[in-house]
């Protein structure tokens, strides 16, 4: 049975905290595999559509994002490359409940991290798969969406 995480909200310090990265040799642990499958289930429970470990009150390196319609658990992730093109789009949070905003975000991204497995990956995210995992990596900064909405 899954475990569904209760998720913090602004202004819990803890989502202000920058998280640690994973030490390589706790990847493999089991119990690194039953987080990730935690937060799929909690993200899914929750109607999000990604989920950053920041947001359940664990400060590790440690993201869930929808690509391709389809929950990826992201092990240290790092964005190498960003689109000169960007674009505007409304963001919320499930950590900011009832406030929704603009953000512009990179169009294009690379960006590379490890899977449950251990293993090296690298997506190419375009849209909103894009917009999801730099989110989700600001996160892991302490940074919140709503620190970059546009102000009127
Ligand atoms: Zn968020």
């Amino acid at each position: 049975m899954s475990k569904i995480f209760d998720i913090i909200t602004h202004p819990n310090p803890k989502l202000r905290k920058k998280s640690l990265p994973i030490e390589e040799n706790e990847i493999k642990d089991k119990k690194t595999q039953e987080f990730c499958e935690d937060m799929i289930q909690t993200m899914i429970k929750k109607d999000g559509v990604g989920l950053a470990a920041p947001q359940v009150g664990i400060n590790l390196r440690f993201v869930i994002v929808t690509t391709n319609g389809e929950p990826i658990c992201m092990i240290n992730p790092q964005i190498t490359k960003r689109s000169w093109a960007r674009a505007w789009d409304e963001e919320g949070c499930l950590s900011v409940p009832g406030i929704r905003g603009q953000v512009q975000r990179n169009k294009k991204i690379n960006c590379i991290y490890i899977d449950t497995e251990g293993k090296r990956k690298k997506i190419i995210a375009q849209n909103l798969d894009a917009r999801i995992i730099q989110h989700e990596i600001d996160h892991l900064d302490g940074v919140l969406f709503i620190d970059k909405t546009k102000k009127t």
